[in-house]
Protein backbone atom coordinates (compact mmCIF):
# COMPACT_ATOMS: atom_id res chain seq x y z
CA UNK A 1 0.00 0.00 0.00
CA UNK A 2 1.18 3.50 -0.78
CA UNK A 3 1.59 5.70 1.96
CA UNK A 4 0.86 9.33 1.73
CA UNK A 5 4.18 10.55 1.36
CA UNK A 6 4.71 8.75 -1.31
CA UNK A 7 1.84 9.57 -3.01
CA UNK A 8 2.45 13.09 -3.05
CA UNK A 9 5.99 12.29 -4.49
CA UNK A 10 4.19 10.30 -6.87
CA UNK A 11 2.12 13.08 -7.88
CA UNK A 12 5.24 15.52 -7.92
CA UNK A 13 7.02 13.16 -10.17
CA UNK A 14 3.50 12.53 -12.54
CA UNK A 15 2.83 16.92 -13.17
CA UNK A 16 6.85 16.97 -13.96
CA UNK A 17 7.07 13.97 -16.61
CA UNK A 18 7.41 14.57 -19.96
CA UNK A 19 5.01 15.64 -21.99
CA UNK A 20 3.76 12.55 -24.02
CA UNK A 21 3.49 12.94 -27.81
CA UNK A 22 0.15 13.89 -29.09
CA UNK A 23 -2.58 16.45 -29.55
CA UNK A 24 -2.07 19.28 -27.40
CA UNK A 25 -0.48 17.52 -24.41
CA UNK A 26 0.74 19.40 -21.50
CA UNK A 27 0.45 17.01 -19.07
CA UNK A 28 0.75 12.91 -18.01
CA UNK A 29 -2.79 11.22 -19.45
CA UNK A 30 -3.69 7.98 -18.14
CA UNK A 31 -3.77 5.74 -21.35
CA UNK A 32 -6.91 2.99 -21.45
CA UNK A 33 -8.21 0.52 -23.40
CA UNK A 34 -12.00 0.85 -22.10
CA UNK A 35 -14.59 2.13 -24.62
CA UNK A 36 -17.32 4.45 -23.67
CA UNK A 37 -20.70 5.41 -24.57
CA UNK A 38 -22.20 8.57 -25.39
CA UNK A 39 -25.47 9.64 -23.07
CA UNK A 40 -25.80 13.32 -23.93
CA UNK A 41 -28.19 13.44 -27.34
CA UNK A 42 -24.51 15.79 -28.90
CA UNK A 43 -21.43 15.89 -27.46
CA UNK A 44 -18.71 18.20 -28.73
CA UNK A 45 -15.20 16.09 -29.64
CA UNK A 46 -12.46 19.21 -28.75
CA UNK A 47 -8.96 19.42 -30.21
CA UNK A 48 -7.99 19.69 -26.67
CA UNK A 49 -9.01 18.51 -23.15
CA UNK A 50 -10.69 21.78 -22.00
CA UNK A 51 -13.91 23.65 -22.66
CA UNK A 52 -11.93 26.06 -24.49
CA UNK A 53 -10.25 23.36 -27.05
CA UNK A 54 -11.91 23.97 -31.01
CA UNK A 55 -14.28 22.03 -31.28
CA UNK A 56 -13.90 19.20 -34.06
CA UNK A 57 -16.77 16.82 -34.48
CA UNK A 58 -19.67 15.90 -32.99
CA UNK A 59 -20.91 12.62 -31.36
CA UNK A 60 -24.35 11.09 -30.48
CA UNK A 61 -26.42 9.66 -27.32
CA UNK A 62 -25.77 5.73 -27.41
CA UNK A 63 -23.03 6.01 -29.88
CA UNK A 64 -19.67 4.14 -28.41
CA UNK A 65 -16.32 5.39 -28.40
CA UNK A 66 -12.86 3.91 -27.75
CA UNK A 67 -10.96 5.71 -25.63
CA UNK A 68 -7.35 6.32 -25.98
CA UNK A 69 -6.29 8.25 -23.30
CA UNK A 70 -7.72 10.04 -20.10
CA UNK A 71 -7.01 13.70 -18.63
CA UNK A 72 -8.37 15.26 -15.75
CA UNK A 73 -12.37 14.89 -16.35
CA UNK A 74 -11.75 14.52 -20.67
CA UNK A 75 -11.56 10.83 -22.68
CA UNK A 76 -9.53 10.83 -25.92
CA UNK A 77 -11.50 8.96 -27.92
CA UNK A 78 -11.41 7.67 -31.56
CA UNK A 79 -14.50 8.79 -33.56
CA UNK A 80 -15.21 6.82 -37.16
CA UNK A 81 -12.94 8.50 -39.08
CA UNK A 82 -10.33 7.59 -36.47
CA UNK A 83 -9.53 11.25 -35.81
CA UNK A 84 -9.37 11.52 -32.47
CA UNK A 85 -10.62 14.39 -30.05
CA UNK A 86 -11.34 15.15 -26.33
CA UNK A 87 -14.83 14.67 -25.00
CA UNK A 88 -16.27 15.58 -21.31
CA UNK A 89 -16.17 12.76 -19.80
CA UNK A 90 -19.50 13.85 -17.95
CA UNK A 91 -21.07 12.79 -20.82
CA UNK A 92 -19.63 9.72 -21.44
CA UNK A 93 -20.21 6.04 -19.71
CA UNK A 94 -17.77 3.28 -19.60
CA UNK A 95 -19.63 0.69 -22.44
CA UNK A 96 -19.93 -2.61 -21.21
CA UNK A 97 -17.08 -5.43 -21.62
CA UNK A 98 -17.67 -8.14 -19.05
CA UNK A 99 -20.39 -10.42 -19.10
CA UNK A 100 -21.50 -12.25 -16.35
CA UNK A 101 -24.39 -14.67 -15.02
CA UNK A 102 -26.23 -14.73 -11.51
CA UNK A 103 -25.22 -17.77 -9.35
CA UNK A 104 -27.49 -17.67 -6.31
CA UNK A 105 -31.06 -17.93 -6.22
CA UNK A 106 -31.54 -14.47 -5.17
CA UNK A 107 -29.28 -11.80 -5.51
CA UNK A 108 -29.67 -8.16 -4.08
CA UNK A 109 -28.63 -5.52 -5.90
CA UNK A 110 -27.38 -2.21 -3.71
CA UNK A 111 -26.52 1.22 -4.18
CA UNK A 112 -23.13 1.03 -3.26
CA UNK A 113 -20.64 -1.68 -3.29
CA UNK A 114 -20.37 -3.16 0.56
CA UNK A 115 -22.92 -4.77 1.84
CA UNK A 116 -24.47 -2.17 4.35
CA UNK A 117 -25.17 -0.33 1.47
CA UNK A 118 -29.40 0.23 0.77
CA UNK A 119 -30.58 -2.84 -1.56
CA UNK A 120 -32.20 -1.11 -4.46
CA UNK A 121 -33.07 -4.45 -6.70
CA UNK A 122 -33.32 -8.30 -6.83
CA UNK A 123 -31.10 -10.58 -9.56
CA UNK A 124 -32.52 -14.11 -9.67
CA UNK A 125 -30.72 -17.41 -10.66
CA UNK A 126 -29.43 -17.55 -14.03
CA UNK A 127 -29.82 -13.41 -14.59
CA UNK A 128 -27.24 -12.20 -17.28
CA UNK A 129 -25.76 -9.28 -16.32
CA UNK A 130 -22.73 -6.61 -18.13
CA UNK A 131 -20.46 -5.45 -15.70
CA UNK A 132 -19.31 -1.54 -15.78
CA UNK A 133 -16.48 -1.18 -12.80
CA UNK A 134 -15.69 -3.30 -10.45
CA UNK A 135 -14.10 -2.49 -7.21
CA UNK A 136 -13.53 -4.21 -4.41
CA UNK A 137 -15.00 -7.68 -4.80
CA UNK A 138 -18.13 -5.42 -5.94
CA UNK A 139 -19.38 -5.34 -9.32
CA UNK A 140 -21.46 -2.53 -10.87
CA UNK A 141 -23.81 -3.90 -13.51
CA UNK A 142 -26.58 -3.53 -15.95
CA UNK A 143 -28.81 -6.70 -15.88
CA UNK A 144 -30.51 -7.69 -18.96
CA UNK A 145 -33.69 -6.90 -18.10
CA UNK A 146 -32.47 -3.60 -16.99
CA UNK A 147 -31.83 -3.73 -12.99
CA UNK A 148 -28.45 -1.49 -11.94
CA UNK A 149 -26.74 -1.18 -9.27
CA UNK A 150 -23.74 -2.95 -7.26
CA UNK A 151 -23.38 -6.48 -6.77
CA UNK A 152 -20.90 -8.94 -4.88
CA UNK A 153 -18.58 -10.86 -7.34
CA UNK A 154 -19.03 -14.20 -4.98
CA UNK A 155 -22.30 -14.84 -6.32
CA UNK A 156 -21.60 -14.20 -10.12
CA UNK A 157 -19.52 -15.93 -12.34
CA UNK A 158 -17.87 -14.00 -15.47
CA UNK A 159 -18.37 -15.17 -19.11
CA UNK A 160 -15.20 -16.58 -21.02
CA UNK A 161 -13.40 -13.86 -22.74
CA UNK A 162 -14.99 -13.77 -26.46
CA UNK A 163 -11.86 -14.81 -28.34
CA UNK A 164 -12.25 -12.38 -31.47
CA UNK A 165 -13.51 -9.18 -29.67
CA UNK A 166 -11.56 -8.75 -26.24
CA UNK A 167 -8.43 -9.85 -26.90
CA UNK A 168 -6.54 -6.33 -25.64
CA UNK A 169 -9.03 -6.93 -22.65
CA UNK A 170 -9.42 -10.33 -20.69
CA UNK A 171 -13.16 -10.56 -19.09
CA UNK A 172 -11.58 -12.42 -16.38
CA UNK A 173 -10.05 -9.73 -13.51
CA UNK A 174 -7.12 -10.10 -11.38
CA UNK A 175 -9.44 -11.90 -8.24
CA UNK A 176 -11.98 -13.55 -9.93
CA UNK A 177 -10.94 -16.95 -12.20
CA UNK A 178 -14.54 -18.70 -12.26
CA UNK A 179 -14.93 -21.22 -14.48
CA UNK A 180 -17.28 -19.97 -17.98
CA UNK A 181 -20.94 -19.71 -17.38
CA UNK A 182 -22.34 -23.06 -16.46
CA UNK A 183 -23.63 -24.35 -19.74
CA UNK A 184 -25.94 -26.24 -17.94
CA UNK A 185 -28.16 -23.86 -15.81
CA UNK A 186 -31.12 -24.38 -17.72
CA UNK A 187 -31.17 -27.96 -16.44
CA UNK A 188 -31.88 -26.32 -12.69
CA UNK A 189 -35.43 -26.76 -13.22
CA UNK A 190 -36.11 -29.22 -15.42
CA UNK A 191 -34.23 -31.74 -13.51
CA UNK A 192 -34.02 -31.63 -9.75
CA UNK A 193 -32.17 -34.86 -9.37
CA UNK A 194 -29.13 -33.21 -10.75
CA UNK A 195 -28.40 -30.95 -8.02
CA UNK A 196 -25.11 -32.35 -6.13
CA UNK A 197 -22.87 -31.99 -9.47
CA UNK A 198 -24.55 -28.34 -10.17
CA UNK A 199 -21.31 -26.01 -8.60
CA UNK A 200 -19.71 -23.61 -9.83
CA UNK A 201 -16.78 -22.52 -8.51
CA UNK A 202 -15.08 -18.99 -7.91
CA UNK A 203 -11.39 -19.13 -6.30
CA UNK A 204 -10.80 -16.22 -4.74
CA UNK A 205 -6.73 -16.91 -3.60
CA UNK A 206 -6.85 -19.59 -1.75
CA UNK A 207 -10.45 -19.61 -0.75
CA UNK A 208 -13.25 -20.99 -2.66
CA UNK A 209 -16.70 -20.31 -3.23
CA UNK A 210 -18.66 -22.74 -4.19
CA UNK A 211 -22.59 -22.47 -4.50
CA UNK A 212 -24.91 -25.33 -5.33
CA UNK A 213 -28.30 -24.77 -6.56
CA UNK A 214 -29.58 -24.11 -3.17
CA UNK A 215 -32.21 -27.10 -3.75
CA UNK A 216 -31.89 -29.46 -1.03
CA UNK A 217 -32.24 -29.23 3.31
CA UNK A 218 -29.32 -26.85 3.50
CA UNK A 219 -30.53 -25.13 0.36
CA UNK A 220 -29.90 -21.29 0.82
CA UNK A 221 -27.52 -21.40 3.66
CA UNK A 222 -23.84 -20.08 3.55
CA UNK A 223 -21.44 -22.08 5.39
CA UNK A 224 -18.08 -21.27 5.91
CA UNK A 225 -15.67 -23.83 6.07
CA UNK A 226 -12.48 -23.42 8.04
CA UNK A 227 -9.54 -26.06 8.10
CA UNK A 228 -7.72 -24.97 11.22
CA UNK A 229 -3.68 -23.91 10.47
CA UNK A 230 -1.92 -24.57 6.64
CA UNK A 231 1.33 -23.54 5.42
CA UNK A 232 4.23 -22.78 7.66
CA UNK A 233 1.32 -23.29 10.69
CA UNK A 234 1.59 -27.10 10.93
CA UNK A 235 -0.39 -27.17 14.25
CA UNK A 236 0.07 -30.32 16.21
CA UNK A 237 1.68 -33.33 14.77
CA UNK A 238 0.18 -36.97 15.31
CA UNK A 239 1.93 -39.85 17.06
CA UNK A 240 1.87 -40.99 13.57
CA UNK A 241 3.80 -37.92 12.55
CA UNK A 242 0.67 -36.46 10.31
CA UNK A 243 0.43 -32.44 10.49
CA UNK A 244 -2.60 -31.49 12.02
CA UNK A 245 -3.07 -28.69 9.06
CA UNK A 246 -3.59 -31.90 7.00
CA UNK A 247 -6.11 -33.67 8.91
CA UNK A 248 -7.90 -31.10 8.92
CA UNK A 249 -7.68 -29.51 5.33
CA UNK A 250 -8.97 -33.14 4.77
CA UNK A 251 -11.74 -32.84 7.33
CA UNK A 252 -12.71 -30.20 5.68
CA UNK A 253 -13.19 -31.38 2.36
CA UNK A 254 -14.85 -33.86 3.32
CA UNK A 255 -17.69 -31.22 4.96
CA UNK A 256 -17.84 -29.37 2.09
CA UNK A 257 -18.82 -32.01 -0.26
CA UNK A 258 -21.73 -33.25 2.10
CA UNK A 259 -22.77 -29.68 2.54
CA UNK A 260 -22.97 -29.09 -1.23
CA UNK A 261 -24.82 -32.28 -2.05
CA UNK A 262 -27.14 -31.19 0.65
CA UNK A 263 -27.71 -27.81 -1.50
CA UNK A 264 -25.75 -25.15 1.24
CA UNK A 265 -23.25 -22.70 0.17
CA UNK A 266 -20.42 -23.13 1.04
CA UNK A 267 -17.00 -21.42 1.30
CA UNK A 268 -13.26 -22.68 1.91
CA UNK A 269 -11.40 -20.67 3.78
CA UNK A 270 -8.61 -22.28 2.22
CA UNK A 271 -8.26 -25.32 -0.04
CA UNK A 272 -4.67 -26.04 0.03
CA UNK A 273 -1.44 -26.41 2.17
CA UNK A 274 -0.95 -22.34 2.65
CA UNK A 275 -1.31 -20.17 5.64
CA UNK A 276 -4.02 -18.01 6.27
CA UNK A 277 -3.99 -15.27 9.10
CA UNK A 278 -6.96 -15.90 11.59
CA UNK A 279 -8.75 -12.71 11.30
CA UNK A 280 -8.73 -13.14 7.58
CA UNK A 281 -10.80 -16.28 8.35
CA UNK A 282 -13.41 -14.55 10.27
CA UNK A 283 -13.66 -11.38 8.04
CA UNK A 284 -14.66 -13.83 5.35
CA UNK A 285 -17.46 -15.16 7.31
CA UNK A 286 -18.11 -11.40 8.22
CA UNK A 287 -17.74 -10.41 4.73
CA UNK A 288 -20.35 -13.42 3.41
CA UNK A 289 -22.79 -13.11 6.47
CA UNK A 290 -22.42 -16.79 7.01
CA UNK A 291 -25.03 -18.85 8.49
CA UNK A 292 -22.53 -20.70 10.56
CA UNK A 293 -18.80 -20.92 10.72
CA UNK A 294 -17.20 -23.96 11.59
CA UNK A 295 -13.25 -23.74 12.25
CA UNK A 296 -11.80 -27.65 12.36
CA UNK A 297 -9.31 -28.97 14.40
CA UNK A 298 -7.58 -31.64 16.26
CA UNK A 299 -6.28 -31.64 19.84
CA UNK A 300 -2.89 -32.28 21.49
CA UNK A 301 -1.73 -33.20 24.93
CA UNK A 302 0.94 -34.63 26.79
CA UNK A 303 -1.05 -36.72 28.93
CA UNK A 304 -1.41 -39.46 25.75
CA UNK A 305 -4.30 -41.00 28.02
CA UNK A 306 -6.61 -38.14 27.33
CA UNK A 307 -9.44 -38.44 24.67
CA UNK A 308 -13.04 -36.93 23.05
CA UNK A 309 -14.37 -33.81 21.10
CA UNK A 310 -15.10 -30.66 22.21
CA UNK A 311 -17.12 -27.76 20.97
CA UNK A 312 -15.87 -24.40 21.25
CA UNK A 313 -17.83 -21.13 21.67
CA UNK A 314 -16.91 -17.38 22.14
CA UNK A 315 -20.47 -15.90 22.67
CA UNK A 316 -22.55 -18.00 24.44
CA UNK A 317 -25.43 -16.51 22.79
CA UNK A 318 -24.95 -16.49 19.61
CA UNK A 319 -22.53 -19.68 19.16
CA UNK A 320 -23.11 -21.99 22.01
CA UNK A 321 -26.50 -23.60 20.07
CA UNK A 322 -24.43 -24.12 17.12
CA UNK A 323 -21.36 -25.43 18.82
CA UNK A 324 -23.61 -28.05 20.90
CA UNK A 325 -25.63 -29.40 17.96
CA UNK A 326 -22.47 -30.18 15.93
CA UNK A 327 -21.06 -31.52 19.02
CA UNK A 328 -24.23 -33.78 19.50
CA UNK A 329 -24.12 -35.25 16.14
CA UNK A 330 -20.28 -35.90 15.62
CA UNK A 331 -20.40 -37.59 18.75
CA UNK A 332 -22.76 -40.21 17.32
CA UNK A 333 -21.45 -40.41 14.07
CA UNK A 334 -18.03 -40.72 15.41
CA UNK A 335 -18.63 -42.77 18.57
CA UNK A 336 -16.09 -40.80 20.42
CA UNK A 337 -16.12 -39.42 24.06
CA UNK A 338 -18.52 -36.30 24.17
CA UNK A 339 -16.13 -33.69 26.58
CA UNK A 340 -18.70 -30.87 25.53
CA UNK A 341 -19.20 -27.46 24.43
CA UNK A 342 -16.80 -24.80 26.21
CA UNK A 343 -16.65 -20.80 26.25
CA UNK A 344 -12.97 -20.35 24.92
CA UNK A 345 -11.38 -16.69 23.22
CA UNK A 346 -10.62 -17.68 19.90
CA UNK A 347 -9.18 -15.46 17.42
CA UNK A 348 -11.29 -16.90 14.56
CA UNK A 349 -14.68 -16.89 17.36
CA UNK A 350 -13.48 -13.52 18.86
CA UNK A 351 -13.67 -11.80 15.37
CA UNK A 352 -16.66 -13.44 13.98
CA UNK A 353 -19.75 -11.72 13.73
CA UNK A 354 -21.60 -14.75 12.37
CA UNK A 355 -22.60 -17.86 14.64
CA UNK A 356 -19.56 -19.61 15.04
CA UNK A 357 -17.77 -22.63 16.61
CA UNK A 358 -14.59 -24.32 16.35
CA UNK A 359 -14.37 -27.89 16.87
CA UNK A 360 -11.61 -30.17 18.19
CA UNK A 361 -12.04 -33.49 16.52
CA UNK A 362 -9.82 -35.88 19.17
CA UNK A 363 -6.96 -35.80 19.87
CA UNK A 364 -3.53 -36.78 17.99
CA UNK A 365 -1.75 -36.93 21.07
CA UNK A 366 -3.90 -40.73 22.15
CA UNK A 367 -2.56 -43.82 20.28
CA UNK A 368 -6.40 -45.41 20.02
CA UNK A 369 -7.99 -41.73 19.15
CA UNK A 370 -5.20 -41.28 16.59
CA UNK A 371 -5.73 -44.19 14.75
CA UNK A 372 -9.36 -44.05 14.37
CA UNK A 373 -9.04 -39.67 13.18
CA UNK A 374 -6.70 -40.61 11.03
CA UNK A 375 -9.05 -42.57 8.71
CA UNK A 376 -10.58 -41.68 5.59
CA UNK A 377 -13.92 -43.17 7.10
CA UNK A 378 -13.56 -41.16 9.75
CA UNK A 379 -13.97 -37.46 8.14
CA UNK A 380 -17.18 -39.27 6.50
CA UNK A 381 -19.04 -39.44 9.60
CA UNK A 382 -17.23 -36.25 11.04
CA UNK A 383 -18.75 -35.08 7.04
CA UNK A 384 -22.36 -36.62 8.56
CA UNK A 385 -22.40 -35.24 12.12
CA UNK A 386 -21.87 -31.87 11.02
CA UNK A 387 -24.79 -31.71 8.28
CA UNK A 388 -27.07 -33.33 10.82
CA UNK A 389 -26.03 -30.68 13.62
CA UNK A 390 -26.46 -28.13 11.34
CA UNK A 391 -29.93 -29.48 10.27
CA UNK A 392 -30.68 -29.61 13.95
CA UNK A 393 -30.00 -25.67 14.47
CA UNK A 394 -31.60 -24.30 10.97
CA UNK A 395 -34.67 -26.26 11.88
CA UNK A 396 -34.82 -24.13 15.09
CA UNK A 397 -34.33 -20.67 13.04
ZN1 LIG B 1 -5.41 -26.62 15.90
Amino acid sequence: MLTAKMKKLLTVLSVTAIPLVGMNQTALAKTTTEKVTVTASYLNVRESPDISGKVKGIVHKGESYKVIQKKNNWDQIKLKNNQIGWASHAYLAPTNHIGATVKVDFLNVRQGPNISSPVIGKLYWGAKIKIQAEQAGWAKMVSSTGVTGWVSEIYITKDAPEKDKHQTQPAASKTTTGKKAAPNQDKKNSSPSTKPSQTSTVQMKTESFKTATNQGPLGGKTIVLDPGHGGVDIGATSITGTHEKTLTLETAKAVEKKLLDEGANVIMTRTNDTYIPLEERARLSNRNGADAFISFHYNWIQDSSVSGLTDFYFQKSRDNELASKILNEVVKTTKLNNVGTRYNNLSVLRNNSQPSTLIELGFLSNKKEDDIVESDNFRENVAEGVYSGLLDYFSNK
